[in-house]
């Protein structure tokens, strides 16, 4: 594995390595032991024009770049990535906390984004019908735009720009990738990896930073669009904002998902996923569990299987192999989620298990939080309405379905939602009825693979056409209509 010394990361700007300018920079350390690793520069106005710059110079020869051509540097950045998998998930753990088993699920979808990305020689196909009147035909051309980008969130820094920077250089649009400030160093390695696969100039590019970054982006005249995962309260900020400036935009927003466990559930085979929903990245998931919804006399076994499961998952430092759980990504992070616990207590709520003051031996300074289990909650409260994004279990019993998505529906989210049942026809209702993006029959954490749209309602996304797959397709292509006669 590379050495991770202390510097301030570089911006990557048309195909070199630069030093931003700034003064003002932000720590980031290993979430495991405290330790500082790197500073991430928040990279002035100025700085993010000059990325700005490049990839609309680089647009012109890149849209005229065959699309084979184009797809061909996709296959081997894919090949790259695979030839660097460990060290790629070893440097995501390093600053991210989560458990190295989920880093290479992480990056496994990393590269399935490329792997898709290479069939757009398929997927930017327009159509056409001939003689729409006399000797007429008429077609429709999937155009690229010229200068895209994305602003990432914590959570995923492998795995969350492949959403959309594949899509939209595949189809012959440049990009820049804002990563998160808090994990740069994952999106730093890549960009090692892409310059060596020497992608052309300006086609890729990466700006460090925050709302100065951002808002440059937002601005500019050049770009076309911005993709944004991240909090719903900055996501509805940054879509006004791109309103304005006449951007498309897609929010992937907050979430607050609810996992239903019928009666008839098979408890055997649903508690483990119904556990992995829940701690899985240590909560810090837009897709992860936020409440468990017992439905009827599931409701005491359900409570007893998930007690047991929970005292049995294993927490520690992600490096280490076999560790279930890693750390929370920051101390403000765990803040957060030990401020939630003293709430859920507070409002009067039972904490059956408490992850509070867990020790992990030789890792004194890291951002743990244990699995944490609360019973007896209602709906109102806000351990039960708000996204803790730490491994909490709210549990609420309800006496039917019907309850259960009246509750569901009363949440301002809309991201994921999961039920456990033996009938078909519950499942067929749930996914009929329950308005959430991503719904899961038996399948704790419903994440779409990248042929798939990554779905989300309500508050949780806002835009229409989502990362990943077709949607991306369309997002950053242009449909030209052409009618032609000749005489
Ligand atoms: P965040 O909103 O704090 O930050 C996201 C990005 O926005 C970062 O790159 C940050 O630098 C930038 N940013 C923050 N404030 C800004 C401002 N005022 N102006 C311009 N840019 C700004 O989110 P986070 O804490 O990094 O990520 C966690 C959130 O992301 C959770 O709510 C989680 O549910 C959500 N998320 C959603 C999805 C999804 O697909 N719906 C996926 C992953 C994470």
């Amino acid at each position: 594995m590379r050495t991770l010394t202390v510097e301030v990361v570089k911006n990557y700007i048309n195909g070199r390595w630069v030093e931003s300018k700034t003064k003002e920079t932000r720590d980031v350390f290993n979430p495991a032991t405290g330790e500082l690793i790197a500073k991430t520069p928040m990279s002035t106005a100025e700085e993010t024009i000059k990325a700005i710059e490049a990839a609309k110079t680089a647009f012109r020869r890149w849209r005229a770049t065959p699309v084979f051509t184009r797809v061909r540097y996709l296959n081997r950045i894919r090949d790259a990535f695979e030839d660097n998998f460990e060290d790629l998930c070893r440097i995501l753990t390093t600053e991210q906390g989560k458990a190295i088993d989920e880093a290479r699920g992480e990056y496994r979808r990393t590269i399935e984004n490329l792997e898709c990305a290479t069939a757009i020689p398929s997927l930017q196909m327009g159509y056409n019908t001939e003689d729409i009147a006399a000797g007429i035909d008429e077609m429709v051309i999937k155009q690229p735009l010229g200068v895209f980008f994305c602003v990432a969130p914590f959570n995923f820094p492998g795995m969350v720009p492949t959403w959309f920077w594949p899509f939209a250089v595949g189809v012959g649009n440049t990009y820049i990738v804002k990563p998160s400030e808090q994990v740069p160093l994952s999106q730093v390695r890549q960009f090692e990896i892409i310059d060596e696969v020497g992608l052309p100039k300006g086609v890729l590019n990466m700006v460090h930073g925050g709302p100065e970054a951002v808002n440059a982006l937002l601005e500019s005249p050049d770009t076309i669009g911005m993709s944004f995962v991240g909090s719903t309260h900055v996501g509805k900020l940054l879509y006004k904002k791109a309103g304005e400036h006449g951007k498309r935009a897609q929010v992937q927003g907050g979430a607050k998902n609810f996992l239903t466990v019928m009666p008839d559930a098979d408890l055997e085979r649903s508690v483990p996923a119904i556990i992995t929903s829940f701690y899985g990245c240590t909560g810090q998931r837009c897709l992860a569990g936020g409440v468990l919804l017992a439905v009827g006399d599931i409701y005491e076994p359900l409570k007893e299987a998930i007690i047991e499961a929970s005292k049995a998952y294993t927490v520690g430092n992600g490096l280490e192999e076999g560790v279930q759980m890693g750390p929370l990504a920051s101390k403000r992070g765990m803040d957060t989620v030990l401020s939630y616990i003293k709430k859920g207590v507070d409002e009067g709520a039972e904490l059956l298990l408490d992850g509070r003051g867990i020790k992990v031996e030789g890792h004194p300074n890291g951002y743990f939080v244990g699995p944490t289990v609360f019973d007896k909650v209602k709906p109102s409260m806000a351990i039960a309405q708000e996204e803790i994004f730490g491994p909490v279990i709210s549990i609420v019993h309800v006496k039917d379905l019907d309850e259960a998505i009246d509750i569901i529906h009363a949440n301002r989210y809309g991201n994921a939602s999961s039920v456990f049942t033996s009938s078909g026809g519950t499942a067929r209702e749930y996914q009929y009825r329950v308005k959430a993006g991503n719904i899961g029959i038996n399948i704790g954490v419903a994440a779409p693979i990248a042929t798939f749209p990554f779905s989300g309602m309500k508050d949780s996304f806002l835009g229409d056409l989502h990362g990943q797959g077709r949607d991306a397709v369309d997002f950053f292509t242009e449909n030209k209509v052409v009618i032609t006669r000749w005489f």
